[in-house]
């Protein structure tokens, strides 16, 4: 008799639920801080060459040399600095995961934070420990540091700004935990576009800390890229688990494309924090909803007492509006939903089905 997979496959990740993603077709799609914004036809047309003429029989270049440097003057990575990349920045979790899974070791970041960050560690057989934000959502410095001293985590991962909860922490809160921790802390800016904050600047001060970035939410989700900067004595030990033709070739050749144009992602990012600015203000208009500051592309937000999250986010599915519900997910986040901001025409659609759904 042959073994039965659940007889051969870890406990661990026979008790996890796939990554869930809501069939989306014909709807408003705000759940998923996608730049709602197409790129402009001329750009489209070149593309479209690119990948008429791109010799998809060969492998693309394994070591992506050119799109490096593209990416190197676009993102201003100081020249000291090496730099890795991933098939979106969720392989780069994984990647750094594998490197430092020793058994026993831990994967720690804040709670609530990205869900890839505890996926990725069970994936890798780690440990996972969450500290707690403030009910603000703001860093318990104190609380991270009594939690560095028990778990001694091998690696810390903190999104800046944070996803779920759409804020920026405080830069000296990240950076006293960043010396305090044994190992090796990645800060994550994903919303780096839309946070006019980085730390990107404090890679000279701190040896251990690595720097991650991706395209997907600026505007190039469906090509998969993210980047991991950091020093080459880092670099270079997890380039040797990078596998060889991570980023493929239609990706490369695009995003070289797109980077020739950075005015083009720049533009939309502008619209889309001006955009942000205005759905804000008529979310913290509406009686009964609770909204909390931002430095992303969504917007978290409390139904409040006298409306039910799930009732709220099944009314606005039924008007054709698909956000995230996040109730049930933390306690924090007791009757929250995100929305990403989209275009001018999506929000309004929104907020008619929200006033229409409290
Ligand atoms: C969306 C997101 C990512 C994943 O980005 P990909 O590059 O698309 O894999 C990583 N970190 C955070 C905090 C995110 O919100």
């Amino acid at each position: 008799m042959p073994a039965l997979p659940d007889q051969i496959i870890r406990p661990e990740i026979l008790a996890l639920s796939a990554y869930h993603v809501q069939p989306a077709t014909g709807m408003v799609k705000l759940d998923a801080m996608e730049n709602p914004y197409p790129l402009p036809q001329p750009l489209r047309d070149e593309i479209a060459g690119l990948a008429a003429d791109a010799p998809l029989n060969r492998y693309p270049d394994g070591s992506a040399a050119a799109l490096k440097t593209r990416l190197r003057e676009a993102l201003a990575i100081p020249s000291d600095m090496e730099v890795m990349l991933g098939n979106g920045s969720d392989e780069i979790i994984q990647t750094l995961a594998l490197a430092v899974a020793r058994p026993g070791a831990t994967v720690m970041s804040v709670e609530p934070a990205f869900v890839m960050f505890r996926m990725i560690a069970t994936f890798a057989g780690m440990g996972y420990a969450g500290v707690p934000l403030r009910a603000d959502f703001s860093l318990d410095v104190e609380a991270a540091l009594a939690a560095i001293a028990r778990h001694r985590p091998a690696i810390v991962f903190i999104a800046y700004p944070n996803n779920p909860t759409g804020n920026l922490f405080d830069a000296d809160g990240v950076s006293r935990i960043i010396e305090s921790v044994p190992g090796v802390v990645v800060v994550d800016e994903a919303y780096h576009a839309f946070a006019d904050a980085s730390f990107i600047d404090r890679l000279a001060r701190h040896p251990n800390l690595l720097l991650m970035r991706t395209l997907s939410k600026l505007g190039l989700a469906g090509l998969r890229l993210g980047l991991l900067i950091g020093r080459p004595e880092w670099l270079n030990q997890l380039e040797k688990l990078r596998l060889p033709y991570n980023v493929g070739i239609l990706t490369q050749l695009i995003v070289e494309k797109v980077l020739q144009h950075p005015d083009v992602l720049q533009e939309q990012a502008r619209l889309i924090k001006q955009e942000r600015t205005l759905l804000y203000g008529h979310l913290a208009a509406l009686h009964g909803i609770e909204v909390f500051p931002t430095n992303a592309n969504f917007i978290l937000f409390r139904t409040g007492r006298e409306y039910e999250a799930g009732t709220v986010f099944e009314q606005l599915k039924r008007r054709g509006i698909l956000v995230k519900n996040l109730d049930g997910s933390h306690p924090l986040l007791k009757n929250c939903l995100r929305v990403t901001v989209g275009t001018p025409a999506e929000n309004a659609r929104f907020l008619d089905a929200l006033r229409a759904s409290l």
